[in-house]
């Protein structure tokens, strides 16, 4: 026995009551009609949503810093991390009067993510060095086509600190700026 909780089988024959299961039948819907009075376990999506637990990881947001340049240095380790195989990217070199955009000097001309891969894990966030991407509170909405679940660069990117100030605090939600960006 594994744990301590096994239940012992009462193989004791069944009354007559019991055999002709109207007693459970009445207990099973006992059982039910309890129910109808406690608190309900579902609520009204979309009109009410629930309070996710600060741990709650979702749809992956690719940071930028206090400047608004993208952090990402397309250095490929979320893509080794990753056990599910669904980042994607393709790195440039950053040219010359391009420093206003990019914080490195390598960045992510292409960067995408397959949500139907996804497992939410949050390695691609640990492994990450530059504090380029990480797990945020909102998820993958609904889609009607396979090919919407491919997440680009464009869906991913913060909104600019700057340019965006009401869109970046929304989309930072709780999570925590570190000093270097
Ligand atoms: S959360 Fe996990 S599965 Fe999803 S992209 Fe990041 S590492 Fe891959
Ligand atoms: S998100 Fe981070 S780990 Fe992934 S390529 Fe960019 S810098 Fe590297």
């Amino acid at each position: 026995m594994l744990t301590q909780r096994a239940k012992q089988v009462d193989r004791r024959p069944m009354t007559g009551l019991e055999s002709i299961y109207l007693w459970n039948i009445l207990k099973g819907m006992m059982i039910t009609l309890s129910h109808l009075f406690k608190k309900k376990a579902t609520i009204q999506y979309p009109e009410q949503k629930r309070t996710f637990s600060k741990v709650f990881r979702g749809l992956q947001v690719l940071n930028r810093d206090a400047e608004g340049r993208e952090n990402c240095t397309a250095c490929g380790l979320c893509a080794v991390a990753c056990p599910a195989e669904a980042i994607t990217m393709e790195a440039a070199e950053r040219l010359s009067g391009e420093e206003h955009l990019y914080r490195e000097e390598k960045y992510a001309v292409k960067y995408e993510i397959n949500m139907l891969r996804c497992i939410f894990c949050g390695f691609c966030e640990d492994a990450c060095p530059k504090d380029a991407i990480y797990l945020s509170q909102t998820f993958a909405p609904a889609n009607y086509g396979r090919k919407g679940f491919i997440y680009k660069k464009e869906d991913l990117l913060i909104p600019h600190p700057i340019e965006q100030p009401e869109a970046y605090k929304k989309a930072l939600g709780e999570k925590v700026v570190k000093a270097d960006g």
